[in-house]
């Protein structure tokens, strides 16, 4: 499986692992892009939907109620399996289900 560094799916911009970040109700492990773009790591790859909604919010500056109304024509999306020890990302499905995964999602029209 080819791997390489994790990099903005959008931009291409490098960017650095994902943090613990506290912000209103949520607590995710994540970051931001400098084009707007926000991650969430989903550690086990099993908790998807938790994660969408997490990242929605973390769009929306915390406002669950504005993520929720967001239509799926709103934002682009795409899912990663990532590797936090190596900080590398690959694009390929692990379907053994090991790999964490890396959820990113950026408002269009922005
Ligand atoms: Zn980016």
């Amino acid at each position: 499986m080819r791997r390489q560094p994790l990099q903005c799916p959008f931009c291409e911009n490098l960017l650095r692992p994902p943090v613990d970040i506290r912000f209103k109700s949520l607590e995710i492990t994540g970051g931001i892009c400098t084009c707007r773009a926000v991650y969430v790591f989903d550690r086990r790859g099993h908790n998807l939907g938790e994660i969408y909604l997490n990242a929605l919010t973390f769009l929306c500056k915390g406002d669950i109620d504005r993520a929720l109304m967001l239509m799926p024509e709103d934002f682009e999306e795409e899912t990663l399996d990532y590797e936090i020890h190596s900080n590398t990302i690959s694009r390929r499905e692990d379907k053994s289900g090991r790999t964490g995964k890396l959820f990113f999602v950026r408002l269009k029209n922005l």
